[in-house]
């Protein structure tokens, strides 16, 4: 069914991973989207197939520079999410997340748009608290290599709740953890693209440390329903909101799930963990399952059949 209480969207970061995806079930549900990308990690490739349709449109722009547009509501997703793309220019990330976000949080005060920010479990940094549950304020390193994506993405969470409390303005703040699917970059570099190509390619998976740090992964369509569930839930309700998959695995599993479901022959190279590499997570999801009625319902199996099934394809 159309969205009618927000017709027209505008997805920032629309070029990407996660972005592409939003763009394609937004306009299934019959919204316009304006799609703005500055494609530093995202591809217009990524939304070509959207092209043709009627209610979209693509906009080459970087969100650092405040922009025009008549929407109802706004999703901020422009922000490069890979560990090894947010550091390769950390003064660019964090513009990108703080400057960025104030551009956007404007755009949608000037239009009294619905504005909603797509944040990251890297807000609790190294969580002492495990599950983590949104009232936990985090153990963030502000001076590491990480600092640049995870303090950029704190601030912009402190942006929306101040535009609302200061404006009035509806935002919508989503902690989003690790998540993965069809349209990740062969280079995006995070593990389960990584991974999958490795596996695929016959090359050594590059475990970093001893693979017993964890994840929660979560596949993208089932992320998509929650972003959307979270867009259109109740004015008063700003969140912030954990969206991921509970299901914890460690990275070392993971490894062992890529191997046998590709049926490689490939091997483990152990390479140094990163510094400030986050131990364990694992969202507690109470709060969207309460609110929302949202709960994944892809196991880590079946989804990453399917991104193995993608990856397939593109690496022919
Ligand atoms: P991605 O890198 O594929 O997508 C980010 C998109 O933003 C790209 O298309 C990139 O070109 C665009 N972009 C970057 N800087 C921009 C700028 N200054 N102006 C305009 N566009 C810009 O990553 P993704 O996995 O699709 O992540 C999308 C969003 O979700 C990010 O904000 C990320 O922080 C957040 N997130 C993702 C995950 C995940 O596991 N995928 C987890 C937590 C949070
Ligand atoms: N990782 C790994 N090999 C890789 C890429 C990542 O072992 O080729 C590890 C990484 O050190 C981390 C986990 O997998 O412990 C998840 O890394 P990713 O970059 O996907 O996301 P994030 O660290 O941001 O959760």
């Amino acid at each position: 069914m159309a969205t009618r209480s927000h017709p027209r969207a505008l997805v920032a970061g629309g070029a990407g991973f996660l972005g592409s995806h939003l763009c394609e079930r937004l306009l299934e549900r019959g919204s316009e989207v304006i799609c703005v990308d500055n494609f530093q990690t995202g591809a217009a490739d990524n939304v070509q197939h959207l092209l043709a349709h009627p209610g979209f449109s693509l906009l080459a722009h970087d969100v650092t520079t405040p922009l025009e547009a008549e929407v109802d509501c706004i999703f901020n997703l422009a922000c490069p999410a890979s560990p090894l793309h947010y550091r390769e220019d950390p003064v660019q990330t964090v513009r990108t997340s703080v400057i960025g976000t104030l551009n956007l949080l404007e755009l949608a005060r000037r239009g009294n748009a619905r504005i909603l920010q797509a944040s990251t479990s890297e807000v609790y940094g190294d969580p002492a608290e495990h599950p983590q549950q949104e009232g936990y304020h985090g153990n963030v390193n502000p001076i590491g290599p990480r600092a640049c994506y995870d303090e950029g993405k704190r601030c912009a969470e402190t942006l929306c709740f101040d535009y609302h409390r200061q404006h009035g303005l509806r935002t919508k703040v989503a902690r989003i953890f690790n998540t993965y699917g069809p349209r990740m970059r062969p280079d995006d570099g995070r593990v389960v693209s990584n991974f999958i190509v490795q596996a695929l390619r016959g090359q050594p998976l590059t475990l970093y440390g001893d693979g017993a740090q964890t994840r929660s992964f979560c596949y993208v369509d089932d992320l998509i329903e929650g972003l959307l569930g979270l867009m259109d839930s109740p004015d008063d309700f700003c969140g912030p909101v954990n969206l991921g998959n509970p299901a914890e695995f460690t990275v070392g599993e993971l490894a062992e799930q890529v191997l046998r479901l590709t049926g490689s022959s490939s091997g483990i190279r152990y390479l140094p963990l990163p510094e400030d590499d986050p131990v364990r997570r694992q969202p507690d999801i109470g709060l969207a399952r309460n609110t929302l009625g949202w709960t994944p319902a892809t196991p880590l199996e079946d989804g990453l059949k399917r991104t193995i099934a993608y990856f397939n394809q593109v690496l022919r």
